[in-house]
């Protein structure tokens, strides 16, 4: 059996066309469109190419995009004090602090100065606990899990009920994704095991699994034979395991890979995700519907 591909890039394309439409009709009903501030210290290359796409995808919206960019050296206070502006702005509805930051600023402390309510990359404590209450209670899922989750959904895989093991427990996947897949509704409903570099037989939790999660960020920790046949495969991993010269534009591009072995799993999986082109393009994209929830929480469209 060949597995269905869920593909990160075609569930982009199809989730922004929604955010669009949605954006348009809250432009021409309420005359306000969703605002999103990016602050980036430094010249990072990597945050810079990160922010270039997320400045890319907002414009194309027909979102309030405004790019901060300030130097290397700006004091903490300064920071802290940025951030504050931008909370008191009516305009915003979304800060993202890029990190990671210099060394001399404490990202914790920034981080928490964001407004729960404009923290769209849910990060914030409170946001936190309003994720691990579930319900009505949550405004803003951190934006790859609330990727991962949309990517099972649209595949048509039922979470309800079904036995989804995660490997992996950081803050910004494993921990979030298991504990929106366990909560009452729809899109969750599992029952959910989460594994880590403390499990005692890794493979025998895997092999039970109609959901299979894996943020670890070991390339090829899975193995094919841990796969239990017709399972749906999420591969978050994004590992770089060398480099190749692109045949578009001619440059050295980095080799990735996820953490499942692909080429051999997707003879055994119901579904998978392919690694590049997979969960990658999802985060962005939730960043721009958490965008615009926040804005339809201000108006009270939600
Ligand atoms: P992390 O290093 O913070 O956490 C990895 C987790 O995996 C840890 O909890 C650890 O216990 C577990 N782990 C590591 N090795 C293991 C092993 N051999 N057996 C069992 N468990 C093991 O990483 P992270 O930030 O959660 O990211 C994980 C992967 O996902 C990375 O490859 C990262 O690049 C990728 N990632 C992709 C996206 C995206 O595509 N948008 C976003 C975030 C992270």
């Amino acid at each position: 059996m060949t597995a269905k591909l869920i593909k990160g890039t075609e569930i982009r394309e199809e989730i922004l066309e929604e955010v669009k439409a949605e954006v348009e009709q809250i432009k021409e009903k309420h005359g306000v469109v969703p605002g999103l501030v990016t602050i980036l210290v430094g010249e990072n290359p990597a945050s810079m190419s990160y922010v270039t796409l997320k400045i890319k995808t907002a414009i194309r919206l027909g979102f309030n995009e405004i790019q901060d960019s300030q130097p290397e050296d700006i004091s903490e206070a300064d920071l802290l004090a940025l951030v504050d502006k931008y909370n008191k702005d009516d305009s915003i509805n979304g800060i993202l602090v890029q990190l990671p930051l210099p060394k001399h600023i404490d990202d914790k402390k920034v981080l928490n100065a964001i407004d729960p309510d404009k923290d769209v990359d849910g990060f914030h404590p409170v946001n936190v606990g309003r994720l691990m209450i579930g319900g009505q209670e949550v405004k803003f899922a951190p934006c790859t899990p609330a990727g991962i989750q949309e990517m099972i959904v649209r595949s048509g895989m039922e979470t309800s009920g079904a036995e989804c093991v995660v490997v992996g427990r950081s803050n910004i996947v494993g921990k979030p994704i298991a504990n929106m897949m366990l909560q009452k509704g729809d899109g969750a409903n599992a029952t959910v095991t989460v594994v880590h570099t403390r499990t005692k037989d890794l493979e025998g939790h895997c092999k039970r699994a109609d959901i299979l999660i894996v943020a670890a960020g070991v390339p090829g920790l899975v193995k094919p034979e841990w796969i239990k046949p017709g399972a749906c495969v999420i591969d978050v991993g994004v590992n770089r395991v060398g480099e190749k010269i692109s045949e578009k534009t001619g440059k050295k591009i980095a080799i990735l890979k996820g953490d499942v072995d692909f080429d051999e799993a997707k003879e055994i999986a119901g579904s998978i995700t392919p690694v590049p082109g997979g969960v990658g393009p999802m985060t962005v994209t939730m960043l721009m519907v958490n965008t615009l929830k926040s804005l339809k929480f201000k108006l009270g469209l939600m």
